[in-house]
């Protein structure tokens, strides 16, 4: 997966500090300035980087640390615990609205993020956790997005909300909201028109769909394997539009994990989801705890 080259690297510093006894000061040093290498390798942002290792060295470089029984185990255990820090500590639930009353998701993201794979794949878990979700066809620009949504939804068993593509986003949405009202639907999930570029078009768009739809959960969808730009990305929405939460998509991919460990340092922002492979079914809940374990092997 993504933070296979990653978790190589920082497999060999850390045999190199467990061999040691004790450990000096230039010991931790010369570690952490291979952890560092390794994490910009991975493309993680350099401010997220910088600030994580001086973290991580402050509390290294401490008395009970350096002449504890198992120095190199304590720094470990540290990279450990500022790495689930680093991606937010707790697991973020999506959070539906109370009662009877409907959440409206609406899903936003670059194209060729994995958008509608995602929007798919999310319905799916929430049906299993026994809600009924309506899936909502916004793109009205690409035919083909629709009939993917369409095609995903009946593979998901998931009702599909469409009216083509000669009706605005707000309307569709709109028209979807009653739709749900009447037809016992717990969540609305709004796919929306996803663009190759951020542009006003799209921005003015999404924030449309927002003031006039009572939206509950903005959640953007990124794609791993662009690094760092998907941290740009992601920042970008956060300012524009603001949103609730990332789904990082392709993680199962062999290239840059780092955006897995700058999204929410960077934005603020949870990540909810992360997309594990092409089927509908490669979907995860994001554990920040869970994550760190992988990329540290
Ligand atoms: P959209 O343009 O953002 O709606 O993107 P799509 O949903 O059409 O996805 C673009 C491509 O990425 C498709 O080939 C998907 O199968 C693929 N894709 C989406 N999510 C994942 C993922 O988590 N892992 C992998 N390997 N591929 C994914």
């Amino acid at each position: 997966m993504a933070f296979d080259s990653l978790t190589d690297k920082l497999q060999n510093v850390f045999k190199n500090l467990r061999s040691k006894g004790k450990l000096t000061e230039d010991d931790v040093k010369a570690a952490l300035r291979e952890v560092k290498l390794a994490l910009l390798e991975a493309d993680v942002n350099f401010r997220v980087v910088k600030q994580f290792v001086k973290d991580v060295q402050e509390r290294a470089i401490g008395q009970d640390v350096m002449n504890g029984l198992n120095p190199g185990q304590m720094v470990i255990k540290i990279v450990n615990e500022e790495m689930v820090k680093l991606m937010g500590s707790e697991t973020t639930e999506l959070a539906y609205r109370p009662g009877q009353q409907i959440t409206i998701v609406m899903m936003c993201g670059l194209q060729g993020a994995g958008k509608t794979t995602t929007t798919a794949k999310l319905a799916g878990k929430m049906k299993l956790k026994g809600k009924n979700p309506l899936l909502v066809a916004c793109d009205v620009y690409r035919p083909a997005a629709v009939e993917q949504l369409k095609v995903n939804g009946e593979k998901q068993g998931v009702e599909v909300f469409s009216m083509g593509t000669g009706h605005s986003p707000v309307d569709i949405a709109k028209a979807a909201v009653e739709h749900a009202n009447k037809n016992g639907n717990h969540v609305v999930i709004l796919d929306t028109a996803g663009r190759l570029h951020v542009d006003e078009t799209m921005m003015e768009e999404l924030k449309a769909i927002k003031e006039q739809v009572d939206v509950a959960q903005t959640l953007l969808v990124v794609d791993a394997m662009t690094g760092q730009d998907a941290v740009n990305v992601a920042s970008t929405f956060e300012e524009e539009i603001g949103i609730d939460g990332v789904m990082l998509t392709k993680l199962d991919g062999d290239t840059r994990g780092g955006a897995a460990l700058s999204i929410r340092a960077v934005t603020g922002k949870p990540i909810l989801f992360a997309g594990m492979g092409e089927k509908l079914s490669d979907l995860e809940q994001f554990y920040p705890e869970r994550m760190a374990s992988r990329i540290l092997g």
